[in-house]
Parts: structure tokens; C-alpha cells; sequence
């Protein structure tokens, strides 16, 4: 027989068990959507989300950002009287968040002095060293 059996015994990772216990007992839940059939979206009751999907917060609070993949499902819930949606990424396709170094940061500096450097007299003028002079607007000519 071909691996049917296998095949279920796979959990769906955007099932909650829980939850879809709840609807095989008759329950109704509104924002419990784990195909996406009604809402668009795989979708959630608050709290409810599988682990593997996170908000962009708790991505962050984990040092992970999206990184480019698309909005993997959502949470709907009401808030006084009004719909709320939170979209979900699916962590394992996040990336880790991009921090700069202090290294880095002493790099941005020194690139954004250099800048507003003029290689003609080498001051360090408060604004950037418009490129087509090349040179401080005192030294270029015509300049202020
Ligand atoms: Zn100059």
C-alpha cells in the first residue's frame, strides 16, 4: 500500500490539535482558518498561532527579522468592536537581525566624515561635499 498511513501520521504544521479537537467536538471558532479558506490567509484566534509562526515583535524580540519572505498566515481577534490583525512569518525562514558592530558603527562615521571632508583644503564642512565639485563650496570655484 502506498504510505497513506505515513502521510497521516505527519502532523499538518498549520493545525493547531488543540484546536481542531475543539471543532471536531462542534465548536465554532471564528478565527480558527488553518487553510486559509475563508480568510485568505492561514489564520488564528489570538494566542493560538502554531509555534514555527511569529509575529514581526516576537521576531524581533528574538533577533530575527522576516527577511524578505512573504506574510505566512495571521491572527485576527477583536478589540473593541473592531477586527485586528497581526501577520505571522514562518521562523524558519527568518533571518537573524542585522545589528551593526561597533566596529560597523565606527565605519559609518568615519565614512559619513569623510564625506563632508574636502580634499581640497581639508575642512570638515557641515554638509556633504556636493560630487560634482568634488571640493567645499569655499574652494570651489564661484563657490560662497
Ligand atoms: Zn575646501
Amino acid at each position: 500500500m502506498p504510505s497513506a498511513t505515513a502521510l497521516a501520521a505527519q502532523p499538518d504544521p498549520m493545525r493547531v490539535a488543540y484546536l481542531d479537537t475543539l471543532i471536531s467536538l462542534g465548536r465554532h471558532l471564528e478565527f480558527y482558518d488553518p487553510t486559509g479558506v475563508r480568510f485568505g490567509l492561514p489564520t488564528y484566534p489570538f494566542k493560538w498561532a502554531p509555534t514555527h509562526l511569529a509575529t514581526r515583535r516576537q521576531l524581533r524580540n528574538q533577533q530575527l527579522r522576516p527577511g524578505g519572505q512573504p506574510i505566512t498566515g495571521q491572527i485576527l481577534w477583536r478589540h473593541r468592536g473592531t477586527l485586528r490583525v497581526a501577520y505571522l512569518y514562518d521562523v524558519n525562514h527568518a533571518k537573524t537581525k542585522r545589528a551593526a558592530t561597533p566596529a560597523q558603527l565606527v565605519a559609518i562615521r568615519k565614512a559619513l566624515r569623510a564625506r563632508c571632508t574636502c580634499t581640497t583644503c581639508g575642512a570638515i564642512k557641515p554638509y556633504y561635499i556636493p560630487r560634482s565639485l568634488g571640493e567645499c563650496l569655499d574652494c570651489a570655484p564661484g563657490g560662497a
